[in-house]
């Protein structure tokens, strides 16, 4: 018996940097959720490009855009661009659409209030549906 647990515990320790692996999290519209202090926001790109931001509480309700600021760059080759958003309904939605292709980066900074630390998302814009599971290749959460 004592053996077992042994290798049990043995088994836990070569498994647990797997899952200690900050795994990508997907919100209820299938975007990206980016963990924010106390709140969480989820990415995701419109049918038009445009990049949407939602907000949850910690416990994942819906909560109205409030004082939040986003910023995004949109890493596009040769095409670098400043996006800015703007409160749209209950969202937070970019002011012009990504910049064509797709495999560049996004880098998507958050504020939780205009005088709060930016926290700073590195997403790759890839917008295929993934089919290992029903999200978009940007908001994959498979086990890889
Ligand atoms: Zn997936």
């Amino acid at each position: 018996m004592k053996t077992q647990l042994h290798l049990l515990a043995v088994l836990a320790l070569a498994v647990s940097p797997v899952w200690a692996d900050a795994k990508a999290k997907a919100g209820p519209r299938h975007g990206r959720i980016l963990e924010l202090e106390g709140q969480n926001a989820e990415f995701f790109v419109e049918k038009d490009r445009t990049i949407s931001i939602a907000f949850y509480d910690s416990d994942g309700k819906p909560q109205p855009a409030a004082s939040q600021v986003f910023a995004a760059t949109a890493e596009a080759p040769g095409a670098k661009t400043q996006m800015a958003f703007e409160k749209k309904g209950d969202l937070l939605v970019s002011t012009a659409p990504l910049p064509d292709g797709e495999g560049y980066q996004i880098v998507v900074q958050a504020r939780t209030s205009p005088d709060a630390k930016p926290k700073n998302f590195r997403i790759k814009l890839l917008t295929h549906i993934c089919g290992g599971c029903p999200n978009p290749e940007y908001a994959c959460i498979c086990d890889e």
